[in-house]
């Protein structure tokens, strides 16, 4: 046993499983974790505390799969809270975390520490939910899952906001406030403002190579 328990040999891993809404992530990390301890593995579950839709001390799905999870409010806390003889560490609703969340999970993985993450990799805007994009970048494994339309029945993967005039970013909420989208079905900004972004950014780049 080297420091903080790492058995020599045995290396940890950063997992993150990410989709829209009603895509069925949270089910996928309680089967992952599921598998984990029948093998025996020690498993500690995290979610952060803002996400109490449900219940306060468990992670549960939208089909109502639950397993216990320790709620806390910043990503330092799982670190103060992950024993030395704990193999894989569980966090659900990871959108929710500052970017302090990749050092923690280095950290853990460092430590031989087999690290699942779920998370909303975008936000109602479509654009990456707070620290998902570094998540996404320093993960050994990334699995995209899809959830359905609720529009066309095609493979979604945004997450829409019936009333988009609300703009806080975090606004925790159920069917009752979010849909399912696939690309065509989530225009968030319209084409028009999309095509009109799309020659600002050729006027500038167009400017920056005449100043070259
Ligand atoms: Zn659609």
């Amino acid at each position: 046993m080297g420091l903080f328990g790492t058995m020599p040999g045995i290396s940890g891993s950063i997992e993150v499983v990410c989709g829209p809404m009603f895509s069925g992530k949270t089910e996928e990390l309680i089967r992952r974790v599921k598998r984990a301890q029948i093998a025996r593995q020690k498993v500690q579950i995290f979610k952060p505390a803002i996400d109490n839709r449900y219940h306060e001390t468990e992670v549960v799905s939208h089909s109502s799969i639950s397993t216990p999870a320790t709620p806390v409010n910043s990503a330092v806390e799982i670190l103060q809270k992950v024993f030395d003889s704990t193999r894989v560490v569980a966090i659900d609703e990871v959108q929710f975390f500052d970017e302090s969340i990749s050092i923690v999970v280095e950290k853990l993985a460092r430590r031989g520490v087999r690290v699942i993450m779920a998370g909303l990799d975008q936000d109602f805007k479509g654009l990456p939910f707070g620290p998902m994009a570094s998540l996404l970048a320093i993960a050994d494994s990334v699995d995209k899952i899809h959830a359905i339309c609720t529009v066309c029945g095609a493979p979604a993967t945004k997450t829409f906001r019936k009333n988009p005039k609300e703009s806080a970013q975090v606004l925790v909420g159920e069917t009752d406030l979010y849909e399912a989208r696939c690309r065509s079905h989530a225009d968030f900004f319209g084409e028009d403002q999309d095509q009109l972004a799309f020659f600002v950014n050729l006027n500038d780049s167009r400017s920056k190579t005449q100043n070259l």
